[in-house]
């Protein structure tokens, strides 16, 4: 996410669960995506940087799904082990819905001991699900104090308006996909939120476009439809993206 500028940003992709991982980081390249493969466990770190290894536009996120983490809180050391070392970190949260709703407990220790972390460290971009816990995430991230060195981004938000203001107000940001904006209040979300502070993304393989899995290069659908919502053209909606992934990510990555 440095030097060459890229045309496009998916910042949330899960590049390592795709059957043809390698050949997706190099259409990346091609496509000039600014993409953040996200992963869901310390234990895929080593493999995914080795497979952006000459990649100008694909960055790896240290990631601990809160999804996960009923059978895997025991990650947590080697994710604090390899936490100095990731300027990315995500995924990373809090899943309070039905399936997960057991875990919870759990989820907010380790996601309260990952921020504090991050917190002492400095320097970092982090990716966080909040499904059914806007208000928690945004608790835990007030609570950890965090540098202005720093920044969270709320991908696929779904709390509602006042949480996203308050979000915005402690300077987080938004990563907006086709999953989000398929529901009517994403769409309402997502034609709101302050326009610096919106990027793109696509959760793929999780997401769906026109009846196939996603993938990086359908954020640039994303960004119709965001320009389609606010009036504005197209291009003007995608360079604003880019600047924002620049004060985001500052210029050394
Ligand atoms: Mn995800």
């Amino acid at each position: 996410m440095s030097g060459v500028r890229p045309r496009w940003v998916d910042f949330h992709c899960h590049l390592d669960l795709y059957p043809d991982h390698q050949r997706l980081v190099w259409e990346c390249e091609r496509a000039e995506i600014a993409t953040l493969a996200v992963t869901t466990t310390p234990k895929a770190w080593a493999g995914n940087q080795a497979a952006v290894k000459g990649a100008c536009h694909v960055r790896v996120g240290l990631g601990l799904h809160p999804q996960l983490i009923a059978e895997r809180a025991g990650e947590l050391r080697l994710f604090e082990t390899l936490l100095p070392t990731a300027k990315y970190v995500g995924e990373i949260g809090i899943d309070a819905g039905p399936r997960y709703f057991r875990s919870l407990e759990a989820q907010e220790a380790v996601f309260a001991s990952i921020l504090q972390r991050c917190a002492e460290q400095g320097g970092k971009v982090l990716t966080v699900h909040s499904v059914r816990s806007a208000k928690r995430v945004l608790d835990h991230v007030e609570r950890s104090r965090l540098p202005p060195s720093v920044r969270v981004v709320l991908h696929w938000f779904s709390g509602t308006m006042a949480e996203a203001k308050r979000a915005a107000d402690i300077g987080c940001y938004f990563s907006i996909g086709p999953g989000m904006l398929a529901s009517p209040n994403g769409r309402k979300l997502a034609s709101s939120l302050p326009l610096d502070r919106i990027l793109t993304e696509t959760d793929g393989p999780f997401v769906q476009v026109a009846g196939r899995i996603a993938r990086p290069r359908d954020v640039s659908e994303t960004v119709e439809e965001l320009a389609l919502t606010r009036s504005l053209e197209t291009d003007e909606v995608r360079r604003q993206i880019l600047t924002n992934l620049a004060s985001l990510v500052g210029p050394i990555s």
